[in-house]
């Protein structure tokens, strides 16, 4: 033969030989990206899922300070902070609103079908923990501190008990509030099937607090102390 075309031989040996050794790579990477997608899946499927509910929003600013901040604004500061930390801690969240947007105009809004839609969201979710975040108002200016409210059942309780002792001992050691249960009246802690709390983070009608809490500082320290108490909250809940 040749010498000619034993070259070429050779050379179209080796090129098929090279073909068949990228195809078994590329199908040994597919194979093992399908177990890796399967195995996050699975895993995904046990996991909790944090929700955060920044409280009102769009048409509904919720409570005003006398300065004009909407309490709307300030709970989704605090709750895209909260969003970030678990997110760069590897959780996984779901936010009932990332912005101010409003889904209908002010003449066909309702605050009822608002919160409706919210809870069917969390109830949707598997293995879901709801934080709502709002700001509490009160007619005269002196009432002060961050208070738990917890839904009517034994998890709650407590990442209830657990939110409202980490916020005191962490940012207001002065504060003598208590985790109470959420009245039947709060829409949210009342219709979700899944641990629930509602955390009224501070007093907009207390000028102190309402300074503190329009802070990007302070904002980042509520949402750190409350992603504490989330992670504090999880091994702990397999128990109840
Ligand atoms: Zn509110």
């Amino acid at each position: 033969m040749p010498v000619f075309y034993v070259i070429r031989l050779r050379n179209a040996g080796n090129a098929a030989a090279w073909i068949c050794f990228l195809l078994a790579g590329f199908i040994l990477f597919r194979a093992l990206s399908v177990f890796r997608v399967m195995q996050t899946a699975e895993l995904f499927a046990g996991e909790p899922v944090l929700v955060i509910d920044a409280g009102h929003g769009g048409f509904d600013g919720g409570a005003v300070a006398v300065n004009g901040v909407r309490e709307s604004d300030i709970n989704l500061a605090i709750s895209l902070k909260l969003d970030a930390l678990a997110g760069f801690l590897g959780h996984r969240t779901v936010l009932t609103r990332a912005d101010d947007s409003r889904r209908t105009d002010l003449l066909s809004y309702s605050e009822h079908e608002d919160l409706v839609h919210r809870a069917e969201l969390v109830n949707k979710l598997p293995n879901p923990v709801l934080f709502s975040i709002h700001q509490n108002y009160y007619p005269t200016t002196q009432p002060y501190g961050a208070q738990v409210l917890y839904a009517h059942d034994e998890r709650s309780t407590l990442l209830g008990k657990i939110a409202q002792s980490n916020l005191v001992s962490s940012l207001q050691p002065e504060n003598r509030r208590l985790a109470e249960p959420a009245p039947k009246s709060l829409f949210l802690t009342s219709h979700v099937n899944c641990p629930a709390i509602l955390v009224e983070c501070g007093f907009l009608s207390n000028y102190n607090e309402m300074e503190k809490l329009m802070s990007d500082t302070y904002q980042t320290a509520l949402a750190a102390v409350l992603m504490a108490s989330y992670l504090q909250y999880l091994p702990q809940h397999e128990h109840i």
